[in-house]
């Protein structure tokens, strides 16, 4: 899923910054392994060595570093409507067993803003696992993509209270990994009074940028549901 390359006949700025990148990436690699040549001829066949083209290249490298800083990809923030995340939080918690909500939305620029929420139906559920029914799940991103949406969140409830209930597990950590190999995404876990950790790996916890009210922020990528 990316952004449309264009957009009333109007490139949009994250291309171009990404297309830029990639040149300037492209080129350095060509510049430098010729440098690199120009070295070993200087040391082997010093007659065939031109110093005014290892000079020329120098200066090119001193370009194409700059270009790529100023172009290097902005990560992917994420914004959410606290209606649909109350929503999800009532869905995903709605009985004691472990429940799975999309969360849809659209993209900004670089940051994805969370506007939808998409309870998913599930094929298995326990107190402690949650299993996504594959038909309904392809189904439910097949509706968010032909809508020009993205799936911007997967949450899910745990079992127990408290922001230590809230931590990821080493399968809620592999399935994140599966999802963010094919789009950035935002996971996250509701605990039964109304915790809900946002997480993108093991130790990073994003700075996810909440609107409206309902949810009071604990911590960077920790919030509490205030009607739990
Ligand atoms: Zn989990």
């Amino acid at each position: 899923m990316q952004h449309s390359e264009h957009n009333n006949g109007r490139v949009d700025t994250a291309t171009i910054r990404s297309g830029t990148y990639t040149w300037a990436k492209q080129c350095k690699r060509s510049a430098s392994n010729r440098l690199s040549e120009l070295r070993t001829l200087r040391t082997r066949e010093p007659d065939k060595f031109d110093p005014l083209e290892a000079e020329r290249l120098h200066g090119q490298l001193d370009l194409l570093n700059a270009l790529i800083v100023a172009h290097e990809p902005l990560q992917t923030e994420f914004a959410i409507d606290s209606w649909p995340l109350a929503e999800a939080f009532h869905y995903a918690c709605r009985d004691d067993r472990e429940q799975l909500v999309l969360l849809a939305g659209i993209s900004i620029g670089h940051v994805r803003v969370a506007t939808t929420c998409l309870p998913l139906a599930c094929r298995e559920r326990t107190a402690t696992y949650a299993a996504a029914d594959k038909r309904e799940l392809a189904q439910s991103v097949q509706a968010i993509v032909s809508q020009g949406h993205f799936v911007v969140g997967l949450l899910h409830s745990h079992p127990g209270v408290g922001a230590e209930a809230t931590v990821p597990s080493y399968e809620d950590l592999a399935t994140h990994r599966t999802w963010d190999a094919c789009c950035p995404l935002l996971s996250g876990i509701f605990s039964r009074d109304g915790y809900c950790r946002f997480f993108v790996d093991a130790t990073k916890q994003p700075d996810v940028r909440l609107f409206g009210t309902g949810f009071k922020k604990i911590a960077s990528g920790l919030f509490r549901y205030q009607h739990a």
